[in-house]
């Protein structure tokens, strides 16, 4: 298959033709077609599988085909929460590399820096943040960051952010988020903690496997 057959966008092919990406991988061939249909998806999938991209193009997609009007462009659309600061930036470039035809911004937020250049790039609007969960609890708790109009949530690499002990930051930043969204949630491995977590913030997901 080629992405062309995925019904992406033109700026979406154009990028990825520019990334030299021709062909969708096994999990991106899954969950896009799940994604753009606005389905929650529950993904079991690995890092280094492209399921970056599986997310990314989509919610790109969906992003674009519904702009926000123009005295919302403040509000936060999309978040991805990741367990590392360094899959936060690769998730970040990611989607800067693959939105670069659309109109989307993005930032991203993490721990262990000084919040200031974080803050000033939350200010200029962005529509997808992607955080790790300490850093963004407290930007939340500081009201530099407003999650009550997200429309697009990402789960990622959740079963380690059990091993990493932030289920609870997890809990609480879901409580913040609409209960009316689309929820993508991956993880590598199911045990049944992560099961039981995937069932309390999904509804109805089609689940994809490689
Ligand atoms: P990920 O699993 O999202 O960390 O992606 C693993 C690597 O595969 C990254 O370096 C991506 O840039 C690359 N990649 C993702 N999708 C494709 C694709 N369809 N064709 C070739 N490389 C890809």
């Amino acid at each position: 298959m080629l992405f062309k057959e995925l019904n992406l966008i033109e700026p979406l092919l154009k990028a990825l033709s520019a990334e030299g990406y021709t062909h969708p991988t096994p999990i991106q061939e899954k969950a896009i077609p799940v994604v753009l249909q606005k389905k929650d998806l529950l993904g079991c999938a690995q890092t280094g599988t492209g399921k970056t991209a599986a997310f990314a193009l989509p919610m790109l997609q969906l992003l674009q085909e519904k702009q926000a009007p123009k005295n919302t462009r403040r509000n936060i659309r999309a978040l991805i929460l990741t367990p590392t600061r360094e899959l936060a930036i690769q998730i970040r470039e990611s989607f800067e590399a693959y939105g670069k035809f659309t109109g989307i911004r993005q930032t991203v937020i993490f721990g262990g820096v000084s919040q200031g250049k974080q803050v000033e790039d939350l200010n200029k609007g962005v529509d997808v943040l992607i955080a790790t969960p300490g850093r963004l609890l407290d930007l939340v708790s500081q009201r530099i960051v407003n999650l009550q109009h997200i429309e697009l949530f990402v789960l990622d690499e959740a079963d380690r952010m059990l091993d990493m002990g932030f289920v609870n930051d997890v809990k609480k930043i879901i409580a913040k988020i609409p209960v009316k969204r689309q929820t993508l949630f991956f993880s590598a491995t199911m045990p049944p903690e992560i099961s039981q977590l995937a069932n309390t913030i999904l509804t109805n997901p089609t689940r994809v496997e490689v």
